[in-house]
């Protein structure tokens, strides 16, 4: 499969679709999703093209890598819900078709701000 360049993250990244943004440094970008699945309820992407996990893990640079983790939790520690401050949070990620991806460009779900319980519906 080849990374989709229309796809929704890809305009985002592209400055041709709005988006309520958290948090944005050379790797990474991080905005609120659009139906909330919880209290808080972020994205953070890569802003290399990557379609999910495995395509990262087999693909991205070191620097990439170390970017995206990193991003995750500035992105928490800004939201208030990093272990810093005693809080806790979900990052979760869908791969492919099995696993519920639905924008195949990589990105991290955060879900925090209250319990999230044992999973996501
Ligand atoms: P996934 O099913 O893991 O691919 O998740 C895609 C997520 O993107 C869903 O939680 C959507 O609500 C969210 N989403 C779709 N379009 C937008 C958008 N324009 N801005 C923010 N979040 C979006």
């Amino acid at each position: 499969m080849n990374y989709d360049e229309n796809n929704i993250f890809a305009k985002i990244l592209k400055g041709e679709i709005p988006c309520k943004k958290i948090y944005e440094d050379d790797f990474v970008l991080s905005f609120h999703d659009i139906y909330p699945a919880k209290k808080i309820h972020a994205l953070i992407i890569p802003k290399g093209k990557y379609i999910d996990l495995d395509d990262f893990s087999i693909n991205a640079s070191s620097e990439e890598m170390v970017g995206l983790f990193k991003g995750i939790n500035i992105v928490a520690k800004k939201l208030g819900i990093s272990t810093e401050v005693g809080r806790g949070y979900r990052a979760l990620t869908n791969i492919s078709n099995d696993g519920g991806q639905e924008v195949p460009h990589l990105h991290f779900h955060l879900f925090g701000g209250e319990k999230v319980g044992k999973m996501v519906e």
